[in-house]
């Protein structure tokens, strides 16, 4: 990541958008290293834990959550008292075994036979150059956390280890990639009805007027977003009354699926102050918007956006990876959109993506190509996946669409003619005669998507592979029967 990549993926129009900051502040560490800074005594050694410990209680701060999240793509957390954080950094905190087969439900299932015991002790590492004090929450800082197998050997059901090395792949193959995520969610007032939330805003779509009566809880997560280290590229309100939409700076992926879980905790703290409760699941009621969490992504070599383009369509390398894209989409939204909610979310007209094709800024289309125009530059072109949602776990729906698309730039795949329409209002001979398809519908075609890509399947690797399937039957068990407002209605707050 160098700071002449002009990268600014800003969308001209109302409909989504990701914008990434050229060459802005490395954050990582940043609010750590401020109060690090800020403390008298001799200048300690960046992030030295017992320095840092001592900078953090200095500054108020009493624990440290440390925090990944789940195969259902729910964050998880240990909170340690900041004295503890020297030890913790070493050696981590005990967690079990089995939250890599908890389900969307909290129900754990022992279908998978690795984990089919309570016997069992993983560590929680935090990654401390990645902490900071939460703007929100004064009392608390936040770190991401790396899972360790109890000897401290690599755990193979750490979603965050997939995803580096899924980095490590491009970095060896001289490539590297920025991504962007958008995240669309409903505000409701927390009135402690769930039956029939109340809407905080009524519209209109993307009217200023819309957010005035939540002005406060807008201003929090504009000042919250930028103290925690979060470089924003806009909020707005989004198509349906209570829904929003904040996205994210581009960044290195790993970063961007950290960044993507301290957003959710910063908002859920800034909504709290304002009486407010957020939605972050994909459909969160039959009647209303669906939230979608897409993921821009740009391939570099060098100094170089591989999906940049003088001719309004991806070339070349930059092609093969959005290739490599298509041709692993239904396993990729395995990964990507993986929940029964997601599923519900992929319906056909909802910009959401429920056909497998690619198109140029077609905003129905699941990979929206997105080209970098002369006004915007060639740092802007990337490529939209909107087949993604909340309850994918970050780390792992990242390294899915990397390795998707690195083994389409791999093999030189090419790209078809791109839809510019929307394959849903055709006929089934017309799609049939395009050879367009939809993305897989059920849990079980899901599966059969997912573990037909070697590629995909192989960014997991076994013994995750094998915990996520298990997780996505039990979650499909669960609903099995159930009217689907009731089963969106479970999912409602759970991200
Ligand atoms: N809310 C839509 C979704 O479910 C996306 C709308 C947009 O393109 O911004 O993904
Ligand atoms: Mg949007």
């Amino acid at each position: 990541m160098t700071a002449n990549r002009a990268v600014r993926w800003a969308d001209p129009t109302i409909m989504g958008a990701a914008l990434a900051g050229p060459g802005g502040p490395t954050w990582t560490g940043a609010a750590t290293r401020a109060i690090l800074s800020a403390m008298t005594t001799p200048a300690p050694t960046p992030l030295e834990p017992r320095a840092l410990a001592a900078g953090l209680t200095a500054a108020g701060v009493a624990g440290v959550t440390i925090s990944w999240a789940d195969n259902n793509g729910i964050p998880r957390s240990r909170t340690v008292p900041v004295g503890a954080l020297p030890r913790v950094a070493e050696v981590g905190v005990g967690i079990t075994t089995l939250f890599a087969v908890f389900d969307s439900a909290d129900a754990i299932t022992f279908a998978h036979a690795d984990l089919a015991t309570p016997s069992g002790d993983v560590r929680l590492v935090p990654v401390l150059d990645k902490l900071v004090p939460l703007a929100g929450q004064p009392a608390l800082a936040w770190a991401p956390g790396r899972q360790v197998a109890a000897d401290g050997d690599p755990w193979p059901y750490d979603q965050r280890g997939a995803l580096e090395r899924q980095v490590d792949a491009l970095a060896a193959d001289g490539l590297t990639a920025l991504v962007g995520y958008e995240m669309e969610f409903g505000v409701y007032l927390d009135d402690g009805a769930d039956d029939e939330p109340v809407p905080a805003h009524p519209g209109p779509a993307y009217s200023p007027q819309a957010l005035v009566g939540i002005d406060g809880f807008v201003a929090d997560v504009l000042r919250d977003c930028a103290a925690n280290g979060l470089e924003l590229g806009q909020l707005h309100a989004e198509y349906g009354p209570a829904q929003m939409e904040l996205s994210l700076a581009a960044t290195d992926p790993v970063t961007a699926a950290d960044n993507q879980l301290l957003a959710r905790q910063t908002l859920r703290a800034a909504a709290q102050r304002h009486g407010l409760r957020l939605t972050f699941a994909p459909l969160p009621a039959t009647t209303v918007a669906g939230n979608g969490w897409h993921v821009h992504t740009s391939l570099w070599r060098g100094e170089r956006n591989l999906l940049a383009s003088h001719t309004g369509r991806p070339t070349d390398d930059g092609a093969a990876y959005v290739a490599g894209l298509l041709r692993d989409l239904p396993a990729v939204a395995a990964v990507t959109a993986p929940s029964q909610g997601s599923l519900a979310r992929l319906r056909p007209g909802f910009f959401a993506g429920a056909y497998g094709f690619w198109g140029v800024e077609n905003r129905e289309a699941p990979l929206r190509y997105v080209p970098g125009t002369a006004f915007l530059g060639e740092g802007n072109a990337n490529v939209e996946l909107k087949t993604s949602d909340a309850s994918a776990n970050p780390y792992l729906a990242l390294a899915a669409v990397l390795a998707a698309g690195a083994a389409g730039v791999a093999e030189g795949l090419t790209l078809p003619e791109p839809v510019q329409s929307d394959p849903g209002t055709w006929t089934a001979d017309e799609r049939a005669e395009h050879a367009i398809v939809a993305l897989p519908a059920s849990q079980e075609e899901q599966e059969k998507a997912l573990t037909g890509s070697p590629r995909v399947a192989g960014a997991l690797g076994p013994a995750l592979l094998g915990a996520f399937l298990a997780v996505r039957r039990s979650d499909a068990a669960s609903a099995h029967d159930r009217d689907v407002d009731d089963v969106l209605a479970g999912l409602r707050w759970r991200y």
